[in-house]
């Protein structure tokens, strides 16, 4: 990563924050909460198909992103220019996205043409959401960079939500012709999201600078980030090996200094509990100081009670890792690793605080 030798202007700053507004909505109304229930339940017909075959367009589009990634970053890397890139896959967004007003209801003959449309839409979206990112070191300083992108995250959801709301403030109502028989609205979605993106995104367009072009031709950026990609590849020691940490700090309390939520104690990334423990623990600090006179006693007792969740929550995760099958030391590990092969067994152990009411 090299550090700009000139930060862009705050105009090229602010459009390239904007591109997540731009590209949220999708997200928000096509794969979240329009489009995908309406692709499960209505237009396939039968939930539990729709959900097979939405799940199906998920994984394929993650594949292929997980495949391409590497190879057209390391292409980009080595040709300089990132917008050209960017501009064919929004564009494949874009037309994928308005290819979904073809969804029609109780068609499960167009599963396959609409699918492929989510998956182009999909890749399009996640693709040039990398290459985007990878312009943000070449248009400002370091220590900024955090700030400008959690700028942009934020803005992001903030596109999204105002689109959910627009279209939630006209479902229900005759607007524009929108029939409910035919599903206009859940149609829509699809269009007025590349519609929103065509107009946002021109800003980054016009007014973020690219990076240098190295004047290379495609066939040539290509052979030389297939090539440095390769060379990446060989140094990795153990390339499918992904460490995972938890910890759980044994005092909680330091004087007057307090520990809560992951500063306290963070569980494996599969529990999905961060931050149910985060509040839980900032509750229990609240009462204990509500409860008691003496702020000592108070954090005394905020400890005594939240430690051993936390260590409990900590060993749920790990028992919960045992799913993956990976180094199973003890029987106890085997048989939780068998348990856990059964997909009710594993609603009732993640994400949920079961095994703390249980014990
Ligand atoms: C990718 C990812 C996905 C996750 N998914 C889930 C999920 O699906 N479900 C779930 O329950 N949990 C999830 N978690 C975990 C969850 O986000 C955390 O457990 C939770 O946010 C912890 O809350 P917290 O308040 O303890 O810490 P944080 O949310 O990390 O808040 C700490 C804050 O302190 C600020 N800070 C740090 N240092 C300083 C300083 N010196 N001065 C001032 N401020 C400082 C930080 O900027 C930050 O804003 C996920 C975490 C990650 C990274």
């Amino acid at each position: 990563m090299t550090a700009p030798r000139q930060e862009a202007s705050k105009l090229g700053q602010f459009s390239w924050a904007l591109f997540d507004w731009a590209n949220q909505p999708f997200f928000t109304v096509v794969t979240t909460f329009i489009f995908a229930p309406y692709f499960a339940n209505v237009m396939v017909g039968n939930a539990i198909e729709g959900q097979a075959a939405w799940a199906f367009t998920q994984s394929t589009s993650g594949i292929l992103i997980a495949l391409m990634s590497p190879f057209l970053g390391a292409m980009a890397d080595a040709g300089g220019h990132r917008k050209p890139y960017i501009f064919a896959f929004q564009l494949l967004l874009g037309l994928g996205c308005a290819a979904l007003w073809w969804a029609y209801p109780g068609r499960p003959d167009l599963i396959g043409p609409i699918s492929a449309a989510v998956v182009i839409a999909t890749v399009g979206a996640e693709m040039s959401i990398v290459f985007n990112n990878a312009q943000l070191p070449h248009i400002v300083r370091p220590e900024r960079m955090g700030w400008l992108s959690g700028f942009g995250w934020g803005l992001g959801y903030c596109g999204g939500l105002i689109a959910l709301f627009m279209v939630l403030a006209v479902n229900d109502r005759p607007l524009f012709g929108l029939d409910p028989k035919t599903y206009t609205l859940e149609r829509l979605v699809g269009p007025a999201s590349a519609l929103w993106l065509a107009v946002f995104v021109i800003p980054m367009f016009l007014f973020t600078p690219d990076m240098a072009s190295q004047k290379l031709t495609l066939w040539q950026a290509a052979r030389q980030g297939g090539r440095s990609l390769l060379d990446t590849l060989k140094k990795i020691e153990r390339p499918f090996f992904t460490p995972i940490y938890d910890f759980c700090s044994p005092r909680m309390v330091f004087g007057r200094i307090i520990l809560l939520g992951d500063a306290a104690s963070s569980a494996r990334p599969h529990m999905g509990f961060g931050v149910a423990k985060a509040g839980d623990d900032a509750r229990a600090l609240a009462d204990a100081l509500a409860a008691h006179d003496d702020v000592d006693r108070a954090l005394a007792h905020y400890q005594s009670v939240r430690a051993p969740i936390s260590e409990r929550i900590m060993r749920h995760g790990r028992k919960l890792g045992t799913h993956l099958g990976v180094d199973l030391a003890t029987d106890e590990d085997r048989a939780t690793w068998k348990m856990l092969q059964d997909y009710r067994a594993m609603m009732d152990w993640i994400a949920v605080p079961n095994f703390l009411a249980a014990s």
